[in-house]
């Protein structure tokens, strides 16, 4: 009898731990759903899908190499996997397990209809299996991260299957195509010819940046270098599993504990949103509730927050980003830190807003993470609370030798030297089409302290 193997945000063939539990029983269906009912407001945004598109079409042709395919359903999960079940008469689906709400729903859903077997494997260890010496989960990071130390490695990463056993008949599948993932307006996503989606495109990430590794620490934070490893998509997508760029990062040496710990991270996000699901629309501390966001309803608030989704605030080192951001689907993440905070404090825009906006134009947009990074640039997270800690962004630019960056993506600023690139307005010599500050920094800042002091 064959069995079914369902496919999310787990799209490769070595170290899957569902794929390898599928194939040891019977032939394998493999099944990737297109549920947008189930995620409802959290359904993927458009540079995500652009991923998904070419992610799926390179698991399908790997998949075709050992003589097996995938196939494409669009629907409820458990309304489809229910059909492709039925018609090759299988009752047992194996897949790995996901944190988002959605997700954790679908499964309960599926898990009436079907014989579920969920399995671990796109997290270091499962969320929710380290704990405290009381056995509650941890809410701060540091913490969580020496626990997680003490457990890793915890077990070797599971190979690639030996064969796939191919069913007698295959089931119906949609056509790739008339998924119409791929962005519909020109150009839109000609900035994302860097990125290689699949499994084959992580694996030469990976390689590329183990002969940089050593240099991790002291080069991450500087957005004009290539310094970190750009395989947040490559993780999302569960293309690499992380137990795998855990050990061979750990096997080059050096000192490639501070890029660990950044993969530690991407665990303690999933361990957050299993303790707190609606960590994306939802304050952790609650007195923010009564913070005092601008308007949206007013014109003002909604024009600076299109400048600031365009790259327009008259601060080089946020544009610079927000344009990576529209162009390449990715942001460095000091430049994240800038950006984010900058709507928040300067601009006074609810960080829900701007989580949104990464959730539509990232690649690697991920619910926990990206709720998580917001909550703590806005202070309003389970950790500790940030607001008051108004980051300078001209500072930021200056101290992270952020000038070759600027000139990369704020084409007017280009022929500027480096000590008036990052405040031109300040230095004179601010270009007729660049625009001026939308607020001075000053300005900015006591205006924020002072709505913070409101919730006190
Ligand atoms: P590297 O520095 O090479 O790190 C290796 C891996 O560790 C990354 O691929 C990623 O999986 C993980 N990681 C690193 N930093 C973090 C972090 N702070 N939080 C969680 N995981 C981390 N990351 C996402 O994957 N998805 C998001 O939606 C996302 N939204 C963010 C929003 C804001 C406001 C901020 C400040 C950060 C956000 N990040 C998010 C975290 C971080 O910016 C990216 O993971 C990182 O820039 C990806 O680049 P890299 O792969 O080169 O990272």
């Amino acid at each position: 009898e064959p069995v079914l193997l369902w496919l999310r945000r787990d799209l490769r063939l070595s170290d899957q731990p569902a794929l390898i539990a599928a194939a040891h029983e019977g032939p394998v269906v493999p099944v990737y759903v297109l549920d947008d009912e189930t995620a409802q407001h959290r359904k993927m945004g458009g540079a995500s899908r652009w991923w998904l598109h070419h992610s799926l079409k390179s698991l399908d042709a790997a998949l075709r190499e050992k003589g097996s395919r995938l196939i494409l359903r669009r629907g409820k999960c458990e309304d489809e996997l229910a059909s492709v079940a039925r018609s090759v008469g299988a009752s047992r689906v194996h897949c790995i397990r996901h944190y988002e709400p959605w997700w954790r729903n679908a499964e309960r859903a599926v898990a009436k209809e079907l014989d579920l077997n969920c399995h671990d494997g796109n997290y270091l260890t499962p969320p929710g299996s380290i704990t405290t010496g009381s056995g509650e989960p941890y809410k701060i990071y540091t913490p969580f991260w020496k626990a997680l130390k003490d457990v890793m490695p915890p077990r070797d990463p599971y190979n690639r299957p030996q064969k796939i056993e191919a069913p007698e008949k295959w089931p119906a599948s949609d056509n790739l195509v008339d998924w119409k993932l791929l962005p519909t307006k020109p150009n839109w996503a000609m900035g994302f010819d860097d990125w290689e989606p699949g499994e084959e495109g992580a694996r030469k990430r990976i390689d590329s940046f183990l002969g940089e590794a050593a240099e991790y620490e002291g080069q991450r934070d500087l957005p004009g270098v290539e310094g970190t490893s750009r395989l947040s998509p490559h993780l999302h997508f569960g293309e690499i599993s992380p137990t795998y760029v855990w050990h061979r990062t750990a096997d080059a040496g050096g000192s490639v504990d501070v890029f660990l710990g950044e993969l530690a991270w991407r665990d303690y996000a999933q361990n957050v949103i299993l303790q707190y699901p609606e960590y994306a629309s939802k304050n952790a501390r609650d007195r923010f509730d009564d913070f005092e966001w601008r308007d949206f309803r007013s014109s003002a608030a909604r024009d600076e927050f299109d400048a600031w989704k365009q790259g327009r605030t008259g601060y080089p080192i946020v544009d610079a980003g927000m344009r990576q951001l529209w162009a390449t689907g990715w942001m460095h993440n000091r430049v994240r830190m800038i950006a984010a905070s900058f709507l928040i404090k300067h601009l006074l825009i609810d960080w829900r807003e701007g989580e949104k906006w990464f959730w539509d134009t990232l690649v690697d947009a991920d619910y926990g993470s990206n709720a998580c990074n917001w909550q703590w640039v806005a202070g309003t997270g389970i950790d500790s609370n940030m607001f008051g800690r108004i980051m300078a962004p001209l500072k930021q630019s200056e101290k992270f030798d952020a000038a070759d960056y600027i000139r990369e993506w704020v084409p007017e600023l280009a022929e500027l030297l480096d000590d008036a690139i990052h405040d031109p307005e300040a230095a004179g010599c601010r270009p007729d089409n660049y625009p001026e500050k939308l607020i001075g920094h000053k300005a900015a800042r006591e205006r924020a302290l002072a709505a913070n002091r409101k919730i006190r």
